[in-house]
Formats: C-alpha cells, structure tokens, sequence
C-alpha cells in the first residue's frame, strides 16, 4: 500500500506552501507522502473523509503552561492542551528552568503524545504554581551562565527564552531581571518572550506608571523576540493610558522585527484587541496561554479561587482563533498565527508549520460552524460571532487523535430570541 491513511476532499489551508484549495493528504509510516488534488482511496489502509472540513499543518501553540504536578496546580496535562485539542505542538512558556529541565523532558517530553517545546525560564526555579510569590523572581533568582549553557546544550527542547516585564516585579527591581534575561537570551542565541501587563501586585508603597515601563522595556528588544499579551485587559500592554493610542514604541519595535504573541490567558480583552488591530497591529502569533488557574477545571479549591487569574471565560487555541477571526482577521492570517508564523518565532520551519512531502504528519482538522456564538473574554464582554472554530482531530507523525480534551469549550450557539 503506498499510503496508510489518506485525508480525502478537505480544504487544505497551508499559508508557508501558499495552498488554499481541496487536496487529498496521503500519509506512510508517519510521514507526508503526497499532496494531490486527488489520491487513489484504494491507494490507502484507511482513508479518512474529511470534506467539509478545513486541513491544517499541525498547530502549535506558543504559549501553553505544561509542566504538570512540578508547577503544581498551574501545569496543564500535555496532551489535553495538545493533540486532544487538535495541537500538534505545544511551547510551555517559562515553565522549566536550567534546574528543572531534565524532569520536564522526562516527564513531560518524552511521554507526551503531543511535540513538546519549552521557552525556558530565566529564573532558577522557573513557574512554579504559575510564579506565585514574587520574591522567587528577583534579579538575584538568575544565574546567567547557567542558563545560557542549559539552553545551548538542550536546542531540540528550548527554542526560547521567558521573562516577564510586569508592573509588580518592575516596582520591586525595576527592569534588571529583563536584562538579565536578554542577556541570556543573546548568550543562547535564542528569542526572548516578554509577558507584558501585570502579574503580581505592585510592592507595597510604591506605583509603577505602565506607560514608562513600556518606554523602558521596548528598547531592549531585537528582532525576533516577542512581545506578549499586547492586548491585555492590565495597564502595561501596547494601548498608551495616557494618549489611549498605541505606544509609538511599540511601532519603532515592530518594524525592527519584533514580533506579537497574543497570549490570550485571562489577559485577552475585545476592547484592546480591537483597538490594536484597528490601528494595524495585527499578530504574528496567537498561543492560547492556559494554565490550571485559567482554564474551567473541575474541583476548583481555595487556592485556586484566591489567585487573580480565577474564573475567565473559557477558551482554548481554537477559540482565540475564532475570536481574532471575528475581529476581522482573514482565516489564511489567523491560520498563519498557529502555522507558518509560530514555526518561524521557534526556529523550526524547515521541520513544522506547513504540510510538506517527507516531513513528519502533523496535521490539525477543524471545522468552522456557521451561526451565532457567544465568545466572551475576562473583562466582561461578550460578542456574537457569526462563525466558530473547533477542534476535529489531528495527526501527530501519522497517529490520530480525536479532540477530546476536556479544555476545548463548547461552541455557545445564541437560540434566537
Ligand atoms: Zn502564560
């Protein structure tokens, strides 16, 4: 048999190989065998039917929190974030350190069904409990060289580095653990993810105005490090509090090559977005940004209630996605922001982010429902989306798995009144 399974009759959308059209996928021995108009059924162990359905190289997402039980409550199961979801790849962000590491390619790496990426922290301890207490994420919690060496001698894992410029950590040490973490960042010959907006609360007696900060922060960024969360419901994000517009920064950054992650979390606000992306920021990459704290889980305790990410919406990669489609992104854009572009900010678009013959098969199926979806986001505002992404399944180097993660939301239809 020449193919093991074949992807029949489904609209193919691969923005890096420029397709946009019905084509058949055959797949041998886990790997891209041909992309054809049409394939031989006969040709083929198994052939899927997916018509009507919308074929995608493999997601990624960029921002995921995975290091389960290590992180404590804050780390997701891999898999449920991942392939359960329809994402081939999932980039924990700032979870492993250059001590934890080898646990996290133990556990996590390695069992996991789903390809598993990290942007390591630029802390010792990396995010335990989702960077709980402050006083762990000071300047003096950073070893410099050893973290540039643990990333240079683990390149099939890291692909980046994590730290966080947020008004609570600037008014304990200002902006010195950025710093720090740039200059592991150029040691490594790494990307540098920045989380914008607020974190922990400001040191007591002292107030951090998030316009300067943003001033401060940008300057330090190269081409191809990535601001995130640039549409945070926080102050500190890309939307000025004093002028209401976009920093003119953030402009002079963006076109010396850095890029913008969403980061959607419990920070994503619709005002802010639609503000951004109506002044024409639009983002490279999207990362759903969920975590134990941000997602609906099903025995929510004490500890978790306290923590002031409680409680958002739901909503995972595909629901960002339709969000940033109903804020009038075009679906080749939006499928970009979970493709080709995500493989460019890791360094790895000669291996994912489009179907190609010979490379693994990592490939997502989704379907977009036609209708009135409620989509709301953690600031109290809801809109009726005309059209919803969902999950169907993916393929992960060949292997099929249904979405069936308890982290995909339902799709809310509005009932006509
Ligand atoms: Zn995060």
């Amino acid at each position: 048999m020449p193919f093991d399974t074949i992807l029949q009759g489904g609209h193919v959308i691969d923005p890096a190989a420029e397709r946009d059209g019905v084509f058949d996928i055959g797949i041998l021995d886990g790997k891209i065998a041909a992309i054809e108009p049409q394939l031989d059924a006969n040709a083929a162990r198994e052939v899927r039917d997916v018509a009507g359905k919308i074929v995608l190289p493999g997601m990624i997402d960029t921002h995921g929190h995975i290091y389960q039980h290590v992180t404590g409550k804050f780390g997701l199961n891999p898999d449920m974030v991942g392939v359960q979801s329809g994402v081939t790849t999932v980039v924990d962000q700032g979870g492993p350190s250059c001590m934890t590491l080898p646990g996290f390619r133990a556990f996590i790496a390695q069992p996991s069904k789903t390809r598993v990426l990290c942007f390591i922290s630029a802390y010792l301890v990396g995010g335990l409990e989702g960077h709980y207490y402050p006083e762990l994420y000071g300047p003096d919690q950073v070893n410099v060289a050893h973290t540039v060496r643990v990333a240079r001698e683990n390149p099939d894992l890291v692909r980046g580095i994590k730290a966080h410029a947020e008004i609570g950590g600037a008014s304990r040490w200002g902006l010195d653990v950025i710093k720090l973490g740039k200059e592991i960042a150029r040691g490594a010959g790494l990307p540098l993810y920045i989380h914008l907006g607020q974190l922990w609360p400001e040191k007591e007696g002292t107030h951090i105005d998030p316009d300067e900060l943003v001033r401060e922060l940008v300057p330090l960024m190269d081409a191809g490090d990535v601001l995130a969360h640039p549409f945070t419901r926080h102050p500190g994000g890309f939307i000025s509090t004093e002028t209401g517009d976009v920093h003119p920064i953030v402009w002079a950054a963006l076109e010396r090559g850095v890029t913008v992650d969403v980061g959607h979390g419990s920070h994503f606000s619709f005002d802010m977005a639609r503000q951004v992306i109506a002044a024409g920021i639009k983002p490279f990459t999207l990362g759903a940004d969920m975590h134990g704290y941000n997602v609906k889980v099903a025995a929510a305790d004490d500890d978790r209630t306290k923590n002031p990410f409680f409680g958002v919406a739901p909503f995972n990669l595909t629901n960002a996605m339709s969000k940033i489609l109903h804020l009038g992104m075009a679906l080749p854009e939006v499928v970009a922001t979970v493709t080709a572009n995500p493989a460019k900010m890791l360094g790895m678009e000669d291996r994912i982010g489009t179907l190609a013959v010979g490379r693994e098969a990592d490939v997502s199926v989704i379907e977009i429902l036609d209708g009135n979806f409620d989509l709301s986001d953690n600031s109290g505002v809801s809109v009726t989306a005309k059209r919803m992404i969902v999950p169907s399944f993916c393929l992960r180097a060949g292997e099929f798995f249904a979405a069936t993660s308890p982290l995909v939301p339902p799709a809310l239809e509005k009932i006509a009144a």
